[in-house]
């Protein structure tokens, strides 16, 4: 079955993830499927927790242009070192279409991850491209970007948060989803392979 962008309240969202290990051919089609996932959906990122595989993984291209391929970048394992000036920009999530709200976030940003030649890369990344980073990697550890809403926005999201909620329990009760506890159950099968 093809993968898609899970939305929330969907578990793997929650799901904090583990280190890529090893890079083989299951990882590059996981990750072609992630790049068509993200174009389709007109984002300029996507966490592997996105499409519920629970695993350190990024990928990005900032322009959002699939006719930019020389844009687009695969992370394993990326952390932030250094974070500094402060900037509140709106941001939204493909895993909540359609919700935008203003976040707070570094302007600039040092981060460390793996490439797909399994080399350790460092580089300093500013404004969109941080951001991008920020809101990404914080997929990879299970914290949403209503998370990181101020008072003022997460009470502006509040009825849209609502709604996806219902929404996804609705789409549970009628089978097109299956229950959380079978949801983890899956994770932890992918997890362990
Ligand atoms: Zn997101």
């Amino acid at each position: 079955m093809p993968r898609k962008i899970v939305h929330y309240p969907h578990p793997a969202l929650r799901h904090k993830s583990k280190p890529v290990k090893t890079i083989d051919k299951e990882l590059h089609l996981n990750i072609g499927e992630m790049k068509e996932l993200m174009y389709q959906a007109k984002g300029l990122g996507l966490a592997a927790p996105q499409v519920a595989l629970p695993f350190q993984l990024l990928v990005m291209n900032v322009t959002g242009d699939p006719q930019q391929p020389e844009c687009e970048e695969v992370f394993l394992n990326p952390r932030i070192v250094e974070r500094k000036d402060y900037i509140t920009a709106e941001e939204g999530c493909l895993s909540f279409p359609g919700l935008y709200q203003d976040i707070r976030r570094a302007q600039t940003i040092k981060v460390q991850a793996y490439n797909l030649k399994g080399q350790l890369v460092e580089k300093v990344v500013n404004d969109l491209e941080a951001r991008a980073w920020q809101h990404e990697i914080d997929h990879l550890n299970g914290v949403l970007f209503i998370d990181m809403m101020g008072p003022v926005s997460r009470l502006m999201a509040r009825s849209s948060v609502k709604n996806f909620e219902k929404i996804f329990r609705e789409a549970q009760a009628k089978g097109e989803i299956p229950p959380d506890l079978e949801i983890e159950k899956l994770l932890a099968g992918i997890e362990s392979k």
